[in-house]
């Protein structure tokens, strides 16, 4: 068992590739309250959450729910990918204007495996490329969490290793 050391009070950011895991690591550990999906708020904006030509007002939804749910003191996890400094800055932010700590937990898992999945999806139509460009954004990010203000960074590569996570809180 791998043992993650959180904050009992964090704003999570999840960050991984398209297949990475990144909503049933959420559904696993986090009650379906405290996750905050850029699908799901894509599908309440646009009701599509596949719709990408959303997600400007999508995120800003999230930000802003998120910030409300920072100021109740309460644990929010964001499930998106996360993958551009932009959108982890507005995370950063959001935590920061209200006094929490961001962590990031990443999901590096393997491309080919996450291909994989993706294929097996009804729900995910994007190419090949899509994903290595994605997965080059995740190595450029990896090494930048730290810097971008994040208090605690969880890279997560191995596949078995993320089925034996258990989410330890610190007081
Ligand atoms: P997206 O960014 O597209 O939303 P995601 O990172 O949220 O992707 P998931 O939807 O959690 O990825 O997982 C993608 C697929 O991989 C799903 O079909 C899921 O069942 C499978 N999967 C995810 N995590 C695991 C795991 N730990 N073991 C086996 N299969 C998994
Ligand atoms: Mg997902």
């Amino acid at each position: 068992m791998t043992s993650l050391d959180i904050p009992e009070l964090a704003l999570v950011a999840l960050v991984g590739i398209s297949g990475s895991g990144k909503s049933t690591f959420a559904h696993r550990h986090f009650a379906a309250t405290q996750v905050l999906s850029s699908d799901a708020f894509r599908a309440m904006v646009a009701d599509d959450e596949n719709d990408q030509s959303a997600s400007a007002e999508a995120f800003d939804a999230l930000h802003y729910i998120a910030g409300k749910r920072l100021r109740a003191r309460r644990l929010t996890v964001v499930d998106a990918t996360n993958l551009q400094p932009h959108a982890r800055a507005a995370l950063v932010k959001v935590a920061r204007e209200h006094d929490v700590l961001p962590v990031a937990i990443v999901l590096d898992v393997p491309e080919p495996l996450c291909w994989e999945r993706t294929q097996a999806r009804p729900d995910r139509t994007f190419g090949r490329q899509v994903l290595g460009r994605m997965r080059r954004d995740l190595q450029r990010s990896v090494a930048r969490l730290g810097r971008e203000g994040f208090r605690k960074v969880h890279v997560l590569r191995d596949v078995d290793e993320i089925d034996a996570v258990e989410i330890r809180y610190e007081k």
